[in-house]
């Protein structure tokens, strides 16, 4: 009796193995195809100035649409592009992608400061990676101070000497840097102030807690002092409420992003954001 109990257990439990493992692979294979599918595409959330209410610029997302599938979160998708080896091949479509775009805009006049792109750590460590920027930057017409890279603390600093040298020559080059999701990673402090940063995005689980959380604040608040301490804008990621952005905004932080400015969107359906900037 025993013994049967324990076969079918293990049967049991091999099976639901054996399934999730399937549904991996059909997960990779579909990744695998995903760019000759043409099943990525871009969306865009714009960045406001929380001193003058005017658009900064727009993240670019990417998006993933797999006919069978359906549409699977980066949040998924991206690591699992890395472990995969098709993280340079995405990454390099998006920056492409969304240089096209900033270029499209500046010949349509309309005015979006910089299009922000996220770079995973896999790329900034390519040692190519300077080289395939300034070409795309290059094919595409758009000037590198239309261009903003996203990079989280991690894969700064698990080799911050070499990675420091490459965010040196993109600075110099006039694209601006961010640290993305910043407070979650874990950056030494003495780096942050070596390398040629820009901007630290605080990360959205702890605008999540604003006004009321204790520790929220204090960490918000935090980020700021510190932020502009080293001559760091700061902005702040997942703005839903009027409260989070008034917190914000009396706290001196520079710049906001989020859903109570705007989801990210595609390109049609940004004309409202990209007209009132237009204006100014
Ligand atoms: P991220 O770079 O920190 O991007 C911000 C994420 O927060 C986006 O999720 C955005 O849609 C979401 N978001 C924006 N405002 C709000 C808000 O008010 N509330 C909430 N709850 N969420 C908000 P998304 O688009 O799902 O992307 C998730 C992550 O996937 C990104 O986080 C980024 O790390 C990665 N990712 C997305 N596109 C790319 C890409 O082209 N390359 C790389 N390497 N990573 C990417
Ligand atoms: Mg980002
Ligand atoms: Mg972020
Ligand atoms: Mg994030």
């Amino acid at each position: 009796r025993v013994k049967q109990d324990g076969r079918n257990s293990y049967a049991f439990y091999t099976e639901s193995l054996t399934q999730e493992s399937v549904a991996k692979l059909k997960l990779q294979s579909a990744l695998h195809d995903a760019l000759e599918l043409n099943a990525f595409h871009l969306e865009y959330q714009p960045k406001i100035s929380f001193r003058t209410g005017d658009v900064v610029g727009f993240e670019a997302l990417l998006r993933w649409v797999d006919p069978v599938l359906g549409s699977i979160s980066p949040d998924i998708f991206i690591p699992l592009a890395e472990k995969i080896g098709l993280i340079q091949d995405i990454g390099r479509w998006v920056l492409k992608r969304a240089c096209e775009q900033g270029q499209r805009w500046r010949k349509q006049g309309v005015s979006f400061g910089r299009i922000a792109v996220n770079v995973a750590g896999q790329q900034i460590q390519r040692s190519s990676f300077v080289d395939e920027v300034a070409e795309i930057l290059k094919q595409t017409g758009l000037p590198a101070s239309s261009l903003e890279l996203e990079v989280t603390e991690s894969c700064m600093m698990s080799n911050p000497e070499l990675v420091s040298q490459d965010l040196a020559k993109l600075g110099q080059m006039g694209i601006e840097l961010s640290i993305d999701d910043f407070g979650t990673g874990y950056s030494s402090l003495s780096y942050l102030k070596k390398l040629p940063l820009h901007k630290l995005k605080i990360d959205q689980s702890f605008v999540a807690g604003l006004p009321f959380d204790t520790h929220n604040t204090a960490i918000a608040k935090a980020i700021i002092a510190m932020g502009h301490a080293l001559n760091l804008q700061v902005v702040a990621e997942g703005v839903e409420t009027q409260a989070q952005a008034d917190f914000l905004k009396d706290n001196h932080c520079d710049h906001a992003q989020g859903y109570f400015y705007s989801k990210p969107k595609l390109v049609e359906e940004l004309t409202a954001f990209l007209i009132a900037d237009d204006r100014v």
